[in-house]
């Protein structure tokens, strides 16, 4: 099983991070890509890229934390994206739902990300929250870039439009929970071409786990529960959404 998207560098895994990587191998994940939020959380998701052969990084400066490219440019990202283990650029993207940083600058650094990931030709880790249309139009505006939309929340006319644009989305945790019932069309609604897994661990611990600490230990219960959505089984979708990260992702 592959997640592509996840937090190992989180404090939350600081008493028992090395334990941990070796019970993710042992429990037959293939691969994990470690996703960068801040200069400093690219740093340490290459570091850990570095020490274990199956995990490989994204790197991209998140909505929140764009500040940081207004003082800095993007060169130093560029030159983190250049690693051999960088696999994507991400996450990025806009999220309206805390206002941390403005609309305006938070576009204007998403553009200029899509812009980096097409230079060096990576595909993208989106990160959208309440900012769908927006995410979408400016999407249209970069026709060369592909890649996912992870923890997707949208709805399925969004998704409709996110695979005509030519995207992917990841889904985790959230469409094993009770209450999601967005989440679960959606899941049952996309092509099967366009779909990975991921735990954006720590957050977000499927059923049973709800509220604990996340990882990808607990992947195959999101595996099951997206297998009886779509009426299939959870060996087929573990082998469509591995097919469909080593392909989007080139990890060989
Ligand atoms: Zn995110």
């Amino acid at each position: 099983m592959i997640d592509v998207h996840a937090n190992l560098d989180d404090v939350r895994f600081d008493e028992d991070r090395a334990k941990l990587i070796k019970q993710l191998r042992a429990a037959g994940i293939r691969r994990l890509i470690n996703s960068g939020c801040s200069h400093e959380a690219c740093a340490a998701a290459i570091k850990l890229a570095e020490e274990h052969d199956f995990i490989y990084a994204s790197v991209g400066i998140y909505p929140h934390d764009v500040a940081e490219l207004e003082w800095n440019g993007t060169g130093r990202l560029k030159e983190m994206a250049k690693h051999p283990k960088v696999v994507a650029i991400g996450e990025i993207g806009l999220d309206y739902y805390y206002d941390t940083a403005s609309k305006p600058m938070q576009k204007k650094w998403f553009h200029t990300q899509l812009e980096l990931a097409e230079e060096l030709n990576l595909p993208v880790v989106i990160h959208s929250r309440d900012a769908m249309k927006d995410t979408l139009d400016i999407l249209r505006e970069h026709p060369n870039n592909t890649g996912i939309f992870h923890c997707y929340s949208g709805s399925v006319e969004s998704l409709r439009e996110v695979i005509a644009l030519g995207w992917s989305i990841s889904m985790g945790g959230v469409v094993t929970f009770k209450n999601a019932r967005v989440a679960k069309e959606v899941a049952a609604a996309v092509p099967a071409d366009r779909l990975m897994l991921e735990t954006d661990s720590p957050y977000l611990a499927p059923t049973p786990y709800r509220g604990k600490r996340n990882s990808a230990l607990y992947l195959p219960e999101v595996a099951k529960c997206i297998a009886e959505l779509r009426g299939t089984t959870p060996e087929e979708i573990e082998r469509i959404t591995d097919e469909n990260a080593l392909r989007m992702f080139r990890m060989v």
